[in-house]
């Protein structure tokens, strides 16, 4: 069994757009008071209280304010078991020595969401279904489940004057990989992905540089709110242009993302990727007060490159797609092997081997290769436990994916 999570856009009437509304704001007042109930016990009397005493005191609530008996009794809960996260995350922050964020008062519009737990969905034929809610009826809603199971919670969400469902489903994985073969995989900013067979095919796949090819615009679009006044209809005109953009943006990544890892599940059953760490790949230059970093400028340029071709997504994806067919992910202990500076011929390891980027020349036994070749080559090798004489004698692109 696996969880998914997929997300409907809903519809509801404007009646019931207000209504929803409405509880959204219950579940915020619920949430402040219990807030304000937590620190004030703790102020006034020293007492620390727990979730469970929260819990117990909705049905004096509910008896007293019957608008909260209008609402799901389950979704109250869980608007409670959400703050006793929020307070479990600062005590955990607080233990690790970290400059603790306390739970803060939320107004609306820092409060985008409540959850269900007896989700009462009905899914279309295909896709598509209706939701329904008590107290606001039933809601049509837009998407599809590749998926379909046993809805185990859902979320109703309020994002950018739309109204969302997303579900957690629990299925059995029914994905099917036709090819079943290996491959290692090297991730990069020129090349977002470079693939290679034990065998030695390989293929790449250019990084499409949404941020780079839409930074123009993007710095257009902020100008634009910049010279208009702050909370004026024009502004506001502005600021949600800003958004969409990115929106749009976010969209084309996650879709050309979800064609890719779908091609390589399909053919892949084991697949060879070497550990990212992209906190510390991505981490700012700008150093200390005491010691100035180098080439500020320079890195945070690089790091939005890093962060814009979503490195962590796109792992996370291949890993789910491959499981999802039985497969699995390796993932290569890059200290260990160092993959990118290691000769497949002569297994000779050395920073000088790669003679730039792109470029690699063992300085042992003047094996020649591309760098990233090289690199996917020696996870995939490391994965299948491959030892030197397994060394192909060409390494040949060929096209393995239909997608450009
Ligand atoms: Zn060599």
């Amino acid at each position: 069994m696996i969880m998914r999570k997929y997300t409907y856009k809903l519809y509801p009437k404007p009646k019931q757009a207000e209504a929803l509304l409405g509880q959204l704001r219950l579940h915020q007042q619920l949430y402040n008071a219990a807030l304000q109930e937590r620190i004030e016990a703790y102020q006034k009397c020293g007492i620390s209280i727990t979730y469970n005493n929260q819990q117990a005191s909705l049905t004096q609530i509910r008896a007293e304010h019957p608008e909260y008996k209008a609402l799901s009794c389950t979704s109250e809960r869980m608007t409670l078991r959400r703050l006793d996260k929020a307070f479990s995350a600062f005590f955990a922050r607080v233990k690790r020595g970290h400059t603790a964020g306390f739970p803060r008062f939320k107004s609306l519009s820092r409060f985008h969401s409540f959850d269900l737990l007896d989700t009462k969905f009905q899914h279309g034929e295909r896709k598509h279904g209706c939701l329904f809610i008590k107290g606001v009826g039933h809601i049509q809603a837009r998407g599809k489940s590749r998926l379909l199971g046993k809805i185990k919670t859902s979320q109703v969400q309020h994002k950018h004057g739309s109204w969302w469902l997303s579900l957690t489903v629990e299925a059995e994985p029914d994905r099917e990989c036709i090819e079943k073969k290996a491959c290692g995989i090297d991730w990069g900013i020129e090349k977002l992905i470079t693939l290679t067979q034990p065998g030695g095919e390989y293929f790449s796949i250019k990084n499409p540089r949404y941020y780079k090819t839409g930074e123009a615009q993007q710095t257009a679009l902020e100008q634009s709110i910049t010279k208009k006044k702050r909370g004026s209809n024009n502004w506001k005109r502005a600021c949600k242009a800003l958004s969409c953009f990115k929106r749009k943006q976010a969209n084309q990544r996650k879709d050309a993302q979800h064609k890719l890892t779908s091609a390589i599940a399909n053919r892949y059953t084991l697949v060879a990727m070497e550990e990212l760490s992209i906190k510390n790949m991505s981490r700012s230059a700008t150093g200390t007060c005491e010691q100035h970093g180098k080439n500020v400028k320079q890195k945070a340029g690089l790091n939005r490159e890093i962060l814009d071709t979503a490195p962590a997504a796109l792992m996370s994806m291949i890993r789910y797609k491959v499981e999802e067919t039985g497969g699995e992910l390796v993932s290569t202990p890059t200290r260990k092997i160092k993959p990118s500076q290691r000769c497949p011929r002569c297994h000779h390891t050395h920073k000088g081997n790669r003679t730039t980027q792109a470029n690699f020349t063992c300085t042992a036994c003047g094996f020649h290769q591309n760098a990233d070749v090289v690199s996917a080559y020696n996870s995939a090798a490391w994965a299948l436990g491959l030892g030197r004489e397994h060394v192909p004698e060409v390494f040949a692109s060929k096209p393995l994916l239909s997608t450009a």
